[in-house]
């Protein structure tokens, strides 16, 4: 078993979140916490699933309070009340007291939190979302459902896999670049992508400056990037691309501000 001390301490926590923590609850989790992971003695799988169920458990005392949406690599943004088994690859929480979790393997996990009106949102950005240019999409439904302005939002990309490691094929690099209207060698111009001369069809692609890019299309001025790669972190988090089946997760609870019993 963990120590307790470790066990409710995720990976990375944002800073330009923590003066809104009494009622607003994140976190990034990474191996000890997360769901899944390969079954060996430094990390064995039933101690991962007991790690999350501590976790989610000392955030609410209800632990099927919590929704965690079926992931599909789309655009759609869902909101909490929805459904349960909500498929979606991102989540609106415009009403307090509903945790949301999502899972990432190395694909971007963004929060949104717009103090003002008390609403924010958890996205699963992999490259298909990013293309689809899903933040935005998570933006603009805070805007329509409440009202919340992107001037006054806070965006945070946690941790995933970076400009180092995300190596794609020229599809993947066209469908990005068309993402933010831009060519390939644009792309390149403006720090999005990497060649290495080895592959020369094979660019590595920098999905968090591109979705810090959208981020800020959409009007967004106050965004910070953790600065750890899923894929180098091997000790701390989930990375797919190291072969590996255990996800990092986000988690967002929004208190309800009004009850003022945090
Ligand atoms: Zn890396």
């Amino acid at each position: 078993m963990p120590t307790p001390d470790c066990v409710y301490t995720p990976f990375y926590q944002s800073c330009l979140l923590a003066p809104y923590s009494e009622y607003v609850i994140h976190g990034f989790t990474g191996k000890p916490f997360s769901y899944g992971g390969p079954d060996t003695s430094a990390n064995p799988r039933p101690r991962v699933l007991e790690n999350r169920k501590q976790l989610l458990s000392s955030i609410t005392s209800n632990a099927s309070e919590w929704l965690i949406p079926e992931q599909v690599h789309g655009h759609r943004v869902g909101q909490t009340g929805d459904c349960q088994f909500l498929k979606t690859d991102a989540i609106a929480l415009i009403t307090p007291e509903k945790p949301v979790m999502l899972l990432f393997a190395d694909c971007v996990p963004i929060m949104l939190y717009e103090p003002d009106r008390h609403v924010g949102a958890v996205i699963h950005a992999g490259w298909r979302g990013t293309a689809q240019a899903i933040a935005q999409e998570a933006v603009l439904t805070l805007q329509n459902k409440a009202n919340a302005s992107p001037s006054g939002m806070i965006a945070v990309i946690g941790p995933c896999i970076s400009v180092c490691c995300f190596q794609v094929s020229m599809p993947v690099a066209e469908a990005l670049a068309d993402a933010i209207g831009l060519t390939v060698e644009a792309m390149a111009d403006q720090g999005f992508l990497q060649w290495d001369e080895a592959y020369p069809q094979n660019p590595r692609m920098d999905l968090k400056a591109i979705n810090q890019y959208q981020l800020q299309q959409a009007g967004i001025t106050q965004i910070e990037v953790a600065p750890a790669c899923t894929r180098c972190d091997e000790a701390n988090l989930f990375s797919f691309r190291r072969g590996e089946d255990g996800r990092n997760s986000a988690y967002l609870l929004l208190k309800d501000k009004s009850l003022n019993s945090y």
